[in-house]
């Protein structure tokens, strides 16, 4: 009885976690690769989602997912929402402690999908018109555990978060300290 009762939550917790992603307009690969539900339970899931009427208009996306670090650090604008998604991903613990080789193989999993989902919500509420999708999101946060391209900095002047180019790592500044006359806010 009791294996039947933790089989049938974990069931729900994933199906919950895939009806996340889902509204995140996420891929059903990532879907899968996230929550261990197979095509088949992914795509009845996406039916019923629709047919619920809980958002007619979420795009399903399909292909490959995206792959360009440059999208993170192409703009001020960027760098900034980057820095945002990336600090609370770092404080809601989707990060890892440590770098990880193979990132978007060892990260995904139930506990850091939960966070993940948590993470993008939040970066969403704190950012106005958001444009980080979360196919991206997916793909910062393996970016910068695994440190090849991307990595977590500290700005020179007021020692905020930011996200970089690998190459780039030295004597970067925020976006509030890159626009302000002396690189600081003036204190
Ligand atoms: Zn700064």
């Amino acid at each position: 009885m009791r294996i039947s009762d933790d089989r049938y939550s974990r069931d729900r917790q994933r199906f919950d976690l895939a009806l996340r992603f889902i509204h995140h307009e996420a891929r059903t690969r990532t879907i899968r690769t996230w929550t261990g539900l197979t095509d088949d339970r992914i795509r009845k899931l996406y039916r019923s989602y629709i047919a619920a009427g809980s958002s007619a208009k979420v795009a399903r996306h399909r292909g490959k997912s995206p792959r360009q670090s440059a999208y993170f650090t192409r703009s001020p604008r960027m760098r900034h929402e980057a820095a945002v998604l990336a600090s609370v991903c770092y404080l809601l613990g989707v990060m890892p402690a440590t770098q990880v080789a193979d990132a978007a193989r060892h990260l995904p999993g139930m506990q850091r999908g939960e966070a993940l989902c948590e993470a993008f919500e939040t970066y969403r509420r704190l950012v106005p018109e958001p444009r980080i999708s979360f196919e991206h999101a997916v793909f910062l946060i393996a970016a910068l555990a695994c440190g090849d391209e991307l990595r977590a900095a500290h700005c020179i002047d007021c020692n905020g978060l930011i996200v970089v180019d690998r190459l780039a790592m030295n004597g970067r500044r925020c976006l509030a300290c890159e626009g302000s006359p002396q690189g600081k806010f003036g204190f």
